[in-house]
This record gives C-alpha cells, structure tokens and sequence, in this order.
C-alpha cells in the first residue's frame, strides 16, 4: 500500500489552474475529485493518501489499523 499526494493546481508539478486540455492534469483532478472510502471527503491537494488493492481512496488521516476495504465480513 503505497502513499500519495497530489500537487495542488498552479504549483509546479500540479495541475494547471483553469480548465484545460492536458489527459494529465485531467487525471490529477479527476482523482482529487473522487471521495475518501473512510470520511467521504474529497481527496483533495496536498493531502496523502494510500490507494487499496481494490482501487479505492484513504487518506492517510482516516486509515486505522480496524478498517481495511479489502476484508470480508
Ligand atoms: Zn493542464
Ligand atoms: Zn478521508
């Protein structure tokens, strides 16, 4: 399970600020974009964050050693 953060927009290594056409920057918001499996929140910038095997998002803040998207029931 490896940590990641995305550059906020306008920053070097962010996306750009405005709308644009870049597939990048599109990929970079899309995933800001999409909600944290443990609070709901956005992803967001700037944020770390583990991406489980299933493909989902955690912030690294809202993981605990209880909560696991990958067990069963
Ligand atoms: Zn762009
Ligand atoms: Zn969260």
């Amino acid at each position: 399970m490896a940590a990641s953060s995305l550059p906020r927009p306008g920053t070097k290594y962010g996306p750009c600020k405005g709308t644009c056409e870049h597939t990048d920057c599109a990929a970079t918001r899309a995933m800001a974009e999409r909600n944290c499996v443990g609070c709901a929140d956005q992803i967001g910038y700037e944020q770390r964050f583990f991406r489980e095997a299933d493909g989902s998002l955690l912030h690294m803040k809202c993981w605990s050693p209880t909560f696991s998207t990958g067990a069963t029931p």
